[in-house]
């Protein structure tokens, strides 16, 4: 049994990428996951059955975040599923359902663009954490995953920092408000990762040599070195961790 069993998770956006790894890996340590998907349910059953592979617990929850009544959809779901393996609370939240639209800077980015990354990145998880809070056992986790985009200033665009941005203050003023209740909330950066959110920009060689050039442990990073990350965070070892961000980018921009 790893430390986090007798846990519950719900990670948002762990259909793919950096959630799908974050979802395995507590899983790993024990948790029963939510795995949380928007479209792909496909992908989403595909981390499910990875994980019950494992020899891990998991269920899937569809909701499209960002559009009016999701976070409805997704309490309805995640209540189903708890009810359906006998629990009733949460443990552990990490908000990591992301989207970027990238290459907009400001003479470009339209209102509706705009609107979108705010409502998915910032609004989806501000509400989604109002709702769960009583749900939200003492002593519990809330992880936000964030970027390194709030420390340099990025090539892609600025409306996708500024709601990272957002959400980091969010993470500080949530772990002071909910301090009483023994519950930590930390934000993760992450820095340049291998997932589809990334492939496009790193299929391109010249793009892949500069990001690796930023860090200095010399790669490109990969959704395991995020997960476990976020796997100490959700640890009892991090119990005395919160209100902070961990930079967990290999060293970019040092
Ligand atoms: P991916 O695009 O690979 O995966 C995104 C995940 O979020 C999928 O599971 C997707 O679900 C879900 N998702 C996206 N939009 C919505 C939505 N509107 N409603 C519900 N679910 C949604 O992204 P990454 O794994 O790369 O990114 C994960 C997080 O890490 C994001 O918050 C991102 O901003 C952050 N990040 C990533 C970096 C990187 O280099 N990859 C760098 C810095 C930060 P579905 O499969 O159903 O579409």
């Amino acid at each position: 049994m790893g430390n986090l069993s007798g846990k519950v998770a719900l990670v948002t956006g762990s259909s793919r990428g950096i959630g799908r790894g974050i979802a395995e890996r507590l899983a790993g340590d024990g948790a029963l996951v939510a795995v949380h998907y928007g479209r792909n349910e496909a992908a989403a059953a595909e981390t499910a059955a990875a994980i019950a592979e494992a020899g891990g617990r998991a269920f899937v929850v569809g909701a499209e975040l960002g559009v009016p009544g999701d976070v409805d959809t997704l309490v309805a779901g995640l209540e189903t599923g708890l009810r359906a393996h006998g629990e009733a609370a949460l443990d552990i939240l990490v908000h990591n359902a992301g989207i970027n639209i990238m290459g907009r800077p400001i003479e470009v980015l339209t209102p509706e663009e705009f609107d979108r990354m705010v409502a998915v990145n910032v609004k989806a998880p501000f509400f989604l954490t109002q709702r769960l809070l009583p749900r939200l056992r003492d002593g519990g986790r809330i992880v936000n995953i964030s970027s390194v985009s709030t420390r340099i200033a990025s090539a892609h665009g600025i409306g996708y920092p500024l709601t990272k941005g957002a959400l980091e203050v969010f993470s500080q003023t949530l772990a002071k408000h909910l301090g009483p209740r023994g519950i930590t909330v930390n934000a993760v950066s992450v820095g340049f990762t291998h997932t589809d959110m990334t492939a496009e920009v790193l299929a391109d060689p010249t793009n892949q040599e500069r990001n690796i050039n930023l860090t200095a442990l010399g790669r490109i990073g990969r959704v395991q070195d995020i997960a476990d990350a976020v796997a100490f965070l959700a640890s009892d070892d991090a119990r005395w961790v919160t209100g902070t961000k961990l930079d967990v980018t290999g060293g970019v921009n040092l």
